[in-house]
């Protein structure tokens, strides 16, 4: 089962084949989505200069610019949530893409269903917000409000996606939380790729700086999930 979620949005979709507009226009449309529609990356962004959306899909087969440019291009103007569509299952494009400041991907052809899922999730999570609320574990400390992080005073440089992981395990210190916990919570996916979280883990392991095989906060519970912990002291 899917869930739609509650928000209606606006959406922008940038995508040059005629086709794939107009299904995608019809089918958002319907779920209650408000849905606007360019064919180029100099469009997009003028769009959402002019009258930024809640998120943008992005085809990345655009006929003006590639798409880890435009990806670029957009992050230099805006946060607002970015969903890559891309004909190619590259993974390590993929991973490019999501550390390049993407909130998700959608391999084509994708169902609408998918792509309503992952706007349902994308948008939970950039309106998710509540009272102040602070974390800390050892010297890590996550503003939830701010969505700020730091380690030993220095901030961290965290993608949407890597805070909000670590911000999930660091409310749950010392707790082994299985992958399958973290696809529905952070990922908010019921079913997906062990190799999604693996990728992110080992993103915020890199800024954390530590390694699977010299953990510090971050520990590979091998076969089970993982577990953020106070490190103990320096040897
Ligand atoms: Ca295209």
């Amino acid at each position: 089962m899917v869930a739609y979620g509650s928000a209606m949005a606006s959406v922008l979709v940038v995508e040059d084949d005629p086709n794939v507009r107009t299904a995608l226009i019809r089918e958002l449309s319907v779920r209650s989505h408000v849905v606007r529609s360019v064919g180029t990356a100099m469009d997009a962004l003028r769009e959402v200069t002019q009258s930024p959306p809640d998120v943008v899909v992005l085809d990345l087969g655009l006929p003006d610019l590639d798409g880890a440019e435009v990806l670029k291009m957009l992050r230099g103007i805006s946060d607002v949530p970015v969903i890559i569509a891309t004909a190619r299952d590259d993974e390590p494009e993929i991973v490019r893409l999501l550390n390049a400041g993407a909130d998700d991907y959608l391999i084509k052809p994708f169902s609408i269903e998918h792509l309503s899922a992952r706007l349902a999730a994308v948008l939970r999570r950039s309106v998710r917000s509540g009272p102040t609320a602070e974390l800390r574990v050892g010297g890590l400390h996550i503003d939830l409000d701010r969505r700020e992080a730091a380690l030993d005073g220095e901030p961290l440089e965290l993608t949407r996606r890597e805070f909000d992981l670590l911000a999930y395990l660091a409310a749950r210190p010392g707790r082994v939380v299985a992958r399958r916990e973290l696809l529905a919570e952070v990922w908010r996916q019921a079913y997906g790729d062990d190799q999604t979280i693996d990728v992110h883990l080992s993103w915020l392991r890199r800024k954390l700086g530590e390694t699977a095989a010299a953990p510090r906060y971050l520990h590979t519970v091998r076969g089970v999930g993982v577990r953020l912990a106070e490190p103990g002291p320096r040897p």
